[in-house]
């Protein structure tokens, strides 16, 4: 049994959670492969990292000043790997991303990074592999995403792999440069790897606890919809239900893999 397991980014937002997400992973052996957003709100007024990193390029691309907000995303990841007692220090890694924004390499390189930091940060402390999504997830010249080429990639690579952390959101074109899905697409990376391993299960752990029959900030305690078919939530997932990105159905369904929300 193999499972595919994506945890959003209020559910890594700080050690707290990260605990609770190491705790889900642990208590079943065919979690093998995970796949994480970057850290997200720890409460209503706090900022996604994925905005900061957004917010600090622009900064950086406009010649405004920008080290008060890149000290703001490297507390973020402090504050977890402090709260985790992990030996490990990101200082190399954000000297990398900082002349890396100096360079102009671009917003989408600059947003990935949430996902590659908390992949990192992840890996070690499951004691996971860390594989590079830029190594496996690829986007054409033009920024298309190539399908074939990364299943291929993709299940060559995690097949001499028992248990790995692939962090979602991102991949590369042919030059190496960094493209990012759309909003929220680390639903895409973990439904893509599902499809490269053919996982039995994809399970997507969110703030919400499953589909609803309609908004819970509209209708209190709605019905949760036990089953819905590929098609359904596509449908609704492109009409806006907040809960899945709509092109993360695509890869999974092909293979015909359940996702479990
Ligand atoms: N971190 C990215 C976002 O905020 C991607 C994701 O969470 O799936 O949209």
């Amino acid at each position: 049994m193999k499972k595919v397991v994506k945890f959003g980014g209020s559910s890594l937002a700080n050690a707290k959670q990260f605990k609770k997400v190491a705790d889900i992973i642990k208590a079943d052996k065919s979690r093998r492969y995970v796949v994480p957003s970057a850290p997200g709100k720890r409460n209503d007024k706090d900022e996604k990292v994925t905005d900061m990193l957004y917010a600090c390029y622009d900064a950086v691309a406009e010649g405004r000043s920008y080290k008060k907000i890149l000290d703001k995303i490297k507390e973020r990841y402090n504050e977890i790997i402090d709260g985790l007692d992990l030996n490990l220090n990101l200082d190399h890694e954000f000297d990398k991303i900082e002349e890396n924004f100096l360079a102009k390499a671009g917003r989408d390189y600059a947003a990935s990074r949430g996902e590659y930091l908390n992949g990192i940060v992840m890996a070690n402390y499951l004691g996971y592999e860390f594989i590079d999504a830029a190594e496996v997830i690829f986007f054409d010249d033009n920024g298309n995403f190539e399908a074939d080429i990364t299943d291929k990639e993709l299940s060559e690579r995690l097949s001499h792999v028992e248990r790995a952390v692939v962090p979602g959101f991102y991949g590369s074109r042919p030059d190496g440069s960094i493209k990012t899905f759309s909003r929220g697409g680390s639903d895409i990376t973990g439904s893509l790897v599902a499809k490269a391993i053919n996982a039995d299960l994809y399970e997507n752990w969110t703030d919400v606890s499953g589909f609803f029959a309609c908004d819970p900030r509209i209708v209190s305690s709605p019905r949760c919809i036990d089953e819905l078919s590929y098609q359904e939530l596509r449908e609704l997932s492109y009409m806006g239900a907040n809960v899945l990105h709509e092109d993360s159905i695509f890869p999974v369904r092909q293979a015909g893999i359940p996702i479990h929300i």
